[in-house]
């Protein structure tokens, strides 16, 4: 059995935990199986091993929220008058496409994702394909299949389509299927909780846009604004329809759908009754702070959450509302905008806050005995020694080098 050594000046197994001159062994398959300072090329032949010369190893990069499928958008969507007039847009885009561009655009993401640090992603696929188009990439994935409709009376046959979906996926060591009931203001209540307990029963991760904008507050608390108009212009919207009068986060725990953990995309708007309900359900928060800023979202919730002790994770979103999906990227543009918050928190939030988020806080995230060997491979730009390496990681010291999935090179420059 050929086992593979990685080693580099410096690994970087935790935030604060830099071992200088260390190797990462993996054994098959594609755990690691210690980490130790370096003694030399093994004599075995059947130790292959790989040297990132003076670069730092770190955990593998986690993308908790992105629509891969829409990457083919990038620089698309930049003229709007509002959030609902850029989802008209989107809508119009997409209606164009055919499968082959949906598999096309998706691939062209992943491999954007891989060439830049990210290990794990979690991917929201509203047109079915992304399974497909993922499966023999060199990135570990969840691909939550997405499904909408504000119709009560589809709720039935949307379901039936979603159980079919889910039934022909076959998961293998890098493909893990989700469910994704789409947002407050496209699910109705009616198909959030058979969804719901779809979840429940097969143990998939439920993912939900959920307090994105002020106008899906809006919506659910009077059934005006731009929300009413939008889904009225669609033909979705129930003549009977009769708003809950709640907040997004209160409304889905309502439904019950809190009751077991749930990855929260965005949380834009959260009052502190919305934050406690996201704590006692354990439910996780995904932050995606370029495209928050794309929209001019008010100041996000983020410190408050960390502070309440809620998981925050990462996300990129898509490339119609992002410029790249690189990790690096949006951990350096959070960190230039967020004063408030500490460079070791968004390192976490980028790589264990992810991986737990998506359900794999106990294999990914971090570099131990066990875990799986998904680790990025950074080049420093400026040498400045081991102190806060974290810190110079986030702060722009630093390019990418190299993506490492269960413990094999996936990519790297050059
Ligand atoms: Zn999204």
């Amino acid at each position: 059995m050929i086992r593979t050594v990685h080693r580099a000046k410096y690994v970087l197994a935790d935030p604060d935990l830099v071992l200088q001159n260390a190797a990462v062994h993996v054994s098959s398959p594609g755990r690691i199986s210690r980490i130790e300072p370096w003694q030399g090329a093994p004599a075995s032949p059947d130790i292959n091993v790989v040297d990132w010369g003076s670069a730092v190893i770190m955990p593998g990069l986690v993308n908790a929220h992105a629509h891969l499928e829409l990457t083919c958008l990038q620089g698309r969507l930049v003229r709007f008058s509002s959030f609902c007039d850029w989802l008209s847009q989107l809508i119009l885009q997409r209606r164009q496409w055919k499968r082959e561009d949906y598999i096309e655009s998706a691939r062209r993401g992943c491999e954007m994702a891989v060439n830049s640090g990210t290990t794990l992603i979690g991917d929201i696929s509203a047109s079915g394909v992304s399974w497909e188009a993922l499966r023999s990439t060199r990135l570990r994935k969840v691909v939550f299949e997405e499904a909408l409709s504000f119709l009560p009376e589809r709720a039935g046959e949307i379901l039936a389509s979603l159980e079919d979906r889910l039934n022909k996926r076959e998961p293998d060591a890098l493909l893990c299927p989700g469910i994704s009931p789409h947002a407050p203001y496209s699910v109705s209540a009616q198909l959030f909780r058979p969804l719901c307990a779809l979840a429940r029963r097969t143990s998939l991760p439920l993912a939900i846009h959920a307090a994105e904008t002020q106008e899906e507050l809006e919506f659910l608390d009077s059934g005006t604004g731009e929300f009413r108009e939008f889904l009225t212009t669609l033909g979705v919207l129930p003549d009977a329809y009769q708003p809950p009068r709640m907040k997004p986060i209160p409304y889905l725990e309502n439904l019950g759908i809190l009751e077991s953990p749930v990855l929260l995309i965005h949380c834009n708007y959260l009052d502190p009754e919305s934050m406690a309900i996201i704590l006692r359900s354990r439910s996780s928060v995904v932050y995606c702070p370029r495209s928050h800023a794309f929209f001019g979202h008010a100041e996000h919730p983020v410190r408050k959450l960390l502070d309440l002790g809620i998981n925050v994770a990462l996300g990129t979103d898509s490339l119609a509302s992002n410029d790249s999906l690189s990790l690096l990227d949006e951990m350096r543009f959070l960190y230039r905008v967020r004063k408030d918050l500490k460079s070791c928190e968004i390192f976490r939030m980028a790589t264990l806050n992810g991986a737990a988020a998506l359900g794999f806080g106990a294999s990914a995230g971090r570099l131990r005995c066990g875990y799986w060997a998904d680790m990025t491979v950074i080049e420093l730009t400026g040498e400045t020694g081991p102190k806060n390496l974290t810190a110079q990681i986030v702060e722009g010291n630093g390019k990418w080098y190299a993506t490492i999935v269960q413990g094999e090179t996936a990519a790297s420059r050059g």
